[in-house]
């Protein structure tokens, strides 16, 4: 048998679902179809394991569900073609922790076509460092260099940058050369810790969270948002002529309640982020990315480790907005 945190969803006397998640003793016989074993050495915690470990709608999709949508370990078995035991393997996304039985857990069982060999300059704790979040991170610095942004085109700004997607963004950023400039609601608490991952610039969120003008002042040659709403439409309204807005999160809203002036007056472009259905060969370039351009020494700065155990209460406060950076969950622990 191994540990592992389960989701269930269960129905009282009135017929009102609740979903609920506890440790658990869980068995081989527990774990979905898959043609790998891994076996578990570290999940982390995103937003939308927040959601998952706290009963909250919208990420769970079959119950019961190991949660976690990152998953760090070594191959114990595997019928792939391109997987042998021993091998030291990453997964993000890909429908873990949503409609397949997750990373907080000792064991998993997984489809081995969206596994990414863990880069050895990283290591498997810091792959779970970046985790889902710093994997997003890296696909919005790739949409903005695919825009044809560089550092001399003027600076980027990086929302909700004290979280997890935002430090992760703000370290690469000034590591390739970027003047950045990080929103935050925590300028006084989190103010040093931004500049310290290479921010030269900190603002207030609250400029940004209210509704603005349709065309405001240009300031940023790209944009990467984890934020949604007010603050991602008054973030495009402020791109300069032919700029980028990555869009990735909703810590905010899921709303966006813009005008089309930016595009038509300024030539910007809002680029979808999905980390979970990214192909495989996207994977594999943002890795090898993550590998080269993000600073470990920043990376193991912005990161805490917990014990499988903690994964609940740390959930509580990534939905309470009190995360700094990544929270690695040594799942063995
Ligand atoms: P996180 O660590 O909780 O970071 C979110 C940050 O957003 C918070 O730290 C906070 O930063 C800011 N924030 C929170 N509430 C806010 C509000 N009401 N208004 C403005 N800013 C607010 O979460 P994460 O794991 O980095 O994920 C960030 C977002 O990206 C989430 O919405 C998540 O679902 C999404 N995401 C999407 C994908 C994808 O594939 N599209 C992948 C990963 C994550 P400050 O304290 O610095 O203001």
């Amino acid at each position: 048998t191994f540990s592992g945190w389960l989701v269930s969803k269960e129905a009282d006397a009135s017929g009102k679902e609740t979903q609920t998640a506890s440790v658990r003793e869980l068995s081989d016989d527990d774990l979905m179809p898959g043609d790998t074993v891994v076996s578990v050495e570290y999940s982390s915690i995103n937003y939308k394991d927040g959601l998952a470990l706290c009963g909250r709608p919208g990420v769970v999709r079959n119950w019961p569900l190991i949660p976690g949508i990152d998953l760090v370990g070594t191959v114990e078995s595997s019928d792939s073609d391109v997987w042998s035991a021993g091998d030291v393997v990453l997964l993000n996304g890909a429908g873990i922790g949503e409609g397949h039985h997750g990373g907080l857990a000792q064991r998993a069982r997984v489809d081995g076509d969206f596994l990414v060999r863990v880069p050895d300059a990283l290591g498997a704790r810091r792959a779970a460092a970046i985790g889902t979040a710093g994997f997003t991170a890296m696909l919005s610095v790739l949409a903005v260099e695919k825009h044809g942004v560089s550092p001399g085109d003027g600076s980027v700004l990086v929302t909700g940058a004290a979280g997890g997607v935002g430090s992760v963004a703000v370290a690469l950023l000034s590591r390739l050369g970027f003047e950045v400039v990080a929103s935050t609601g925590r300028v006084d608490s989190e103010g040093e810790y931004l500049r310290a991952l290479g921010a030269s610039d900190v603002i207030d969120r609250s400029t940004l969270s209210e509704p603005g003008k349709p065309m405001q002042s240009q300031r940023y040659a790209a944009v990467v948002d984890a934020v949604g709403s007010h603050t991602l439409v008054n973030a495009i309204a402020q791109l300069a002529y032919g700029g980028v807005a990555t869009a990735c999160g909703l810590a905010q809203g899921p709303d966006l309640p813009a005008t089309v002036l930016p595009f038509i007056l300024r030539g910007v472009s809002l680029a979808g982020i999905n980390s979970v259905d990214a192909p495989l060969a996207s994977r594999q370039e943002a890795w090898d990315r993550l590998a080269r351009d993000l600073d470990v020494g920043l990376l193991d700065s912005m990161t805490e480790e917990i014990p499988l155990a903690a994964a609940q209460e740390r959930a509580e406060s990534i939905l309470d907005g009190g995360v700094r950076g990544r929270t690695v969950v040594d799942v063995n622990a």
